[in-house]
């Protein structure tokens, strides 16, 4: 009999359900509205960038902290977007956002340390902080708005919290925090000196006109914050794995303390590739934006028809339904149902929350897809379901 010699600081974390369920959807065939990943890829002048880098020699390691394009870029990006002024000492590029989550639960929470996270989280938040020995307390978003309860935030404060986690816009119920919501959650951090460590991977994927607006611009708040984020999503390259964290000195070089041991660096070629994008193609993430909202008005649209509530996203590229009418144990059982019964494969989100009564019966569907995959996902659920 094989013995499980894995740590206990791992115990209970399995895969992630995205590799899960995008293995299902090819195993079976189904249509993958799962995994969050575009179907297009981004700017081909950002390949041709990539390539190029490539070719003139930047194969090898690149500098722990980033390649100094690319730091100087986010400089920019958050500069003209913005209006936050940083300097090379306040940016570190990671190994994606996921890096940067893992450099900062590492970098700054102590075993018995409490984070205050928004629930339901991303799954790496979870994980990560199980290795470092921290507890969470979670601040659920309810359907169905979703909307940060300040109260819930006030009461998760303890006397062992170090820091908030926040994710605005947020995967996966797509909530963008509003000025007010932003603003409970500075006069909390203020209040009890906390850091506050903020996703912002979605930040230019928000609708109908709404602004994302980063923590780090409220008054007191840059200091306390270290906002992350990532080439990812916003010009559609996910699988290059370029993030970033950006911040105060001392907050970013604890990121960096804890990176230099996981990857050190990365992605010599993609980080000047990267640069490219973020200097001369901000049209990119405005045009992805415009077509997401139309495709999540189309999968709402369609999901709505069905026999589930639609709780519609103001940001990000996944919206959440409650599946409860059709009478499976949980989400999970009606995701892992799903393939056979329509060929289509979703999330369940209960994976995203403690909280079973509130997350058991949700499931979250990706719009980052062609027209086409969307219209045929629909049409396999009103035959199937
Ligand atoms: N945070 C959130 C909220 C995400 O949805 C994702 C998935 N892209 C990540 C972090 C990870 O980003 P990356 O792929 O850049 O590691
Ligand atoms: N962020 C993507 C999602 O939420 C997936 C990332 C991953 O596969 N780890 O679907």
């Amino acid at each position: 009999m094989a013995i499980s010699r894995t740590a206990r600081r791992l115990e209970g974390i399995g895969s992630t359900i995205f590799a899960e369920m995008s293995a299902l959807a090819v195993r079976t065939g189904s249509v993958n509205l799962g995994q969050g990943f575009p179907d297009a890829d981004g700017p081909p002048a950002v390949i041709e960038a990539a390539v190029e880098a490539m070719r003139s020699g930047r194969n090898q390691y690149p500098p722990g902290r980033g390649t100094p394009d690319l730091l100087d870029a986010v400089i920019a990006h958050q500069q003209r977007h913005y209006g936050i002024s940083l300097d090379r000492s306040q940016v570190v590029a990671t190994t994606g956002a996921t890096e940067a989550i893992a450099g900062a639960l590492l970098g700054l929470v102590d075993p018995g340390d409490e984070v205050v996270m928004l629930e339901p989280y991303y799954d790496s938040y979870v994980a990560v902080l199980q290795m470092a020995g921290g507890v969470r307390r979670p601040v659920t978003l309810r359907a169905p708005s979703f909307r940060l309860d300040i109260d819930a935030l006030r009461n998760a404060v303890t006397s062992k919290t170090k820091l908030i986690l926040l994710n605005t816009p947020h995967n996966p119920t797509g909530t963008v925090l509003t000025l007010a919501e932003l603003e409970a959650v500075a006069a909390v951090a203020i209040e009890h000196d906390l850091i506050v460590v903020t996703d912002e991977v979605y930040e230019h994927l928000v609708f109908d006109g709404r602004e994302h607006i980063p923590l780090a611009t409220l008054p007191g708040m840059f200091d306390r914050t270290l906002t992350i984020s990532s080439a990812g999503k916003s010009f559609s390259f996910t699988g290059w794995k370029v993030g970033w964290a950006s911040g105060p000195a001392s907050l970013v070089a604890a990121v960096e303390g804890a990176k230099n041991w996981l990857s050190y660096s990365s992605g010599a070629p993609l980080q000047p590739a990267v640069a490219v994008a973020l200097n001369h193609h901000d049209d990119f993430p405005l045009a992805l934006t415009k077509e997401l909202q139309d495709k999540r008005d189309r999968l709402c649209d369609g999901l709505s028809t069905l026999d589930m509530d639609v709780f519609v996203p103001q940001g990000t590229y996944f919206v959440t339904t409650d599946v409860s009418r059709y009478g499976y144990p949980d989400g999970r059982a009606f995701c892992e149902a799903l393939p056979a019964r329509a060929g289509v494969v979703a999330i369940p989100s209960q994976v995203f929350y403690d909280d079973q009564a509130e997350g058991g019966q949700l499931v979250r569907w990706a719009f980052c897809k062609e027209v086409g995959v969307i219209d045929e996902g629909l049409r396999r659920l009103r035959s199937g379901l």
